[in-house]
């Protein structure tokens, strides 16, 4: 068993992450609280008159006219409370911590339990089959940025306003049957409300949370898994994911093996035996794409955010569980062709010079096409409000749980993501930082390093710093990505430093007080094909996915294997720092490639049928 979060503190320091997270902080700065409370204030009675015209509310799915208002409300509490732990952001704090002391307000307004932004008659209403749009997943957002609030902030007055819920909840339960439950799951989707009271019992040890957790098993779904049936393909991939968070979770409070059956059976029918594009998607249009056959779906929908964000989550829980590498991999992929590619977009073209020659930014894109030619289309600040600006906006602010995780035999390094850390292992408590060596020489300095690096580096270098009070002898692991060309190096102060390996993982063994480790691990372009078209290849600059700068399908002719025969770098220096553009060579009509996470509004295609040489088709 694994164990992470309880001991250890993490900050992102200067990096892609930390600048996500930093453009997530101004959003959430920038919001309204009375747009973010309306709904709740509203629906408690203590907002509205005949003299009030509101002004500023949110639109689309946050409308005070959208059956799911006020869900936002719930993301937005959880990512402040993941953002603002240890003293974090206090002006953003004090924000979400005014929010909480409203809801509790209309709480006691609904007379005590129901807290929530919609009218109670909405649940019964999916009770009776009619047609209100999902209020047990307006329910779980709203607990789940309480719960948040509690328990990475301290925040009494969420877990009191939380505590009342839970009795609505129990009262509820007694209300209907199991098999009416089911079938209101099976309806409408509820969210991630087993994992939430999996959470809460984690944290009461109360008998009456386990049973609302246990109540809240989506039985159809389970079974299946249980089975190891494939009930995925065609299935709204974003309902089901949350639900095995609740098992995973469940697993992690009552160590019932069954649950991790459930969620690793999951995950083998999901991504294992599923396959997956290039990016690290496996959806079209919000559902499962058919196993190992993904070239018929590829289109304007593919990878909804909240996808990527839940299944990053479920990885991180069978990391922590299993400890194997495929997790962490997984992660990363999906962190950088995912959450760097769908949210929080700004143009370089913003701090360079003259007027951005497309649009400048962008909070989320609700899919990721990988059809040829395809667009991303980013939701507007307050106009949209998606399910996915909801996971954005919390993607964002936990980059940080995905880097360290303590157990029992040693400290897992798993993403190369900047960052500071304090650690509590095993053997005691440790200080990390990790940084990556810049790989930019300035252009005005006299220096003979420039000489030397002719070419953009093809390697990426990372300086881990360790302290100790008292020497601690712990194991360290790092994980060996899965797209490394050559030997992962590794030097201790300076010197090389040989690890043994160990299922993917360089294990260093050693009393660290004071050492510096310099990683270094060699990248290279990647060919990732589609798998019932195994000819039509995306092309990867170690885990980074490019996307052509051209608005339709183009054939590339060479080696598939060797991408290195037909692109090469583009530009790529400018002032101190390598650019990470590339171009086609030896080709009928050449183009432009750049990271798809580098892509803001401009058509792409990031699938290219390969062929071996000019003529052949
Ligand atoms: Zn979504």
């Amino acid at each position: 068993m694994y164990f992470n979060k309880e001991q250890m503190t993490v900050s992102l320091l200067e990096s892609r992450a930390l600048t996500g997270e930093q453009r997530d902080v101004s959003y959430l700065m920038e919001l309204e609280t009375d747009a973010l409370l309306f709904p709740f204030l509203y629906e408690s009675g203590l907002r509205g008159s005949v003299n009030y015209k509101p002004q500023e509310l949110h639109g689309g799915w946050d409308s005070p006219l959208s059956h799911i208002r006020g869900t936002f409300t719930g993301h937005y509490l959880s990512a402040c409370a993941l953002l603002c732990r240890d003293g974090a952001y206090p002006l953003l704090k004090a924000k979400a911590e005014y929010l909480v002391e409203e809801i509790a307000r209309c709480q006691a307004q609904n007379g005590g339990l129901w807290a929530f932004p919609i009218p109670e008659k909405y649940v019964w209403g999916v009770k009776e089959g009619t047609g209100f749009w999902a209020p047990l997943y307006v329910c779980h957002k709203v607990m789940m940025g309480l719960l948040d609030m509690g328990r990475y902030l301290g925040n009494q007055t969420a877990y009191r306003i939380l505590e009342g819920c839970a009795r609505w909840f129990e009262q509820f339960l007694e209300k209907v049957t199991p098999q009416e439950l089911w079938k209101m799951m099976d309806f409408q989707e509820s969210g991630g409300i087993m994992e939430l009271w999996a959470d809460l019992y984690a944290i009461t040890g109360e008998e009456r949370h386990l049973k609302l957790m246990r109540g809240f098993e989506r039985k159809s779904l389970f079974e299946a898994m249980l089975e190891k049936r494939d009930v995925l393909t065609n299935m709204h991939a974003n309902t089901t994911i949350p639900e095995i968070h609740g098992a995973a979770r469940a697993y992690d409070v009552t160590g019932e093996e069954r649950y991790l059956e459930i969620v690793k059976n999951y995950w083998d029918l999901a991504v294992t035996r599923r396959g997956m594009f290039a990016t690290g998607g496996q959806t079209c249009g919000e559902v499962w794409t058919p196993m190992m056959r993904q070239s018929a779906r590829l289109g304007e929908q593919n990878q909804e955010h909240c996808v990527v964000y839940n299944m990053i989550r479920l990885a991180d829980y069978l990391l922590k569980f299993t400890g194997e590498k495929q997790y962490g991999d997984y992660i990363e992929r999906n962190i950088i062709n995912g959450i760097f590619s769908q949210t929080f977009y700004q143009s370089r073209t913003l701090d360079s010079y003259g007027e951005s020659l497309i649009p400048d930014t962008g909070v989320v894109a609700y899919y990721q096409p990988l059809m040829a030619g395809g667009q991303k289309r980013w939701g507007r600040k307050t106009e949209d409000f998606w399910c996915c600006h909801c996971t954005a906006v919390q993607s964002n602010a936990r980059l940080w749980e995905y880097i360290y995780y303590i157990r029992q035999d040693g400290v897992l390094i798993s993403q190369y993501l900047p960052s500071k850390a304090h650690l509590k292992t095993p053997g005691g408590e440790l200080d990390i930082t990790m940084e990556r060596e810049d790989s930019g020489v300035s252009c005005v300095e006299v220096t003979e390093t420039a000489i030397s690096r002719g070419e953009r580096p093809m390697e990426d270098v990372y300086r881990i710093h360790i302290t100790a009070g008292e020497a601690v002898s712990v194991p360290i692991f790092l994980r060996i990505p899965w797209w490394i060309k050559g030997e992962m190096k590794c030097f201790l102060n300076g010197v090389p430093f040989t690890g043994t390996m160990e299922n993917g993982y360089l294990k260093l063994e050693r009393a660290w007080k004071d050492e510096t480790l310099t990683v270094v691990l060699p990248r290279g372009l990647h060919t990732w094909p589609l798998a019932d078209e195994p000819d039509t290849v995306a092309i990867l600059d170690g885990p980074t996915v490019l996307a052509g700068l051209i608005d339709g399908e183009r054939i590339l002719y060479g080696d598939k294997e060797k991408p290195e025969e037909f692109i090469k770098p583009h530009n790529e220096r400018v002032w101190g720092s390598w650019t990470t553009t590339y171009k086609t060579f030896n080709q009928q009509n050449g183009f432009y490639l750049k990271p798809l996470n580098e892509v803001g509004r401009e058509r792409y295609t990031v699938y290219f049928p390969i062929r071996p040489e000019k003529g052949q088709r």
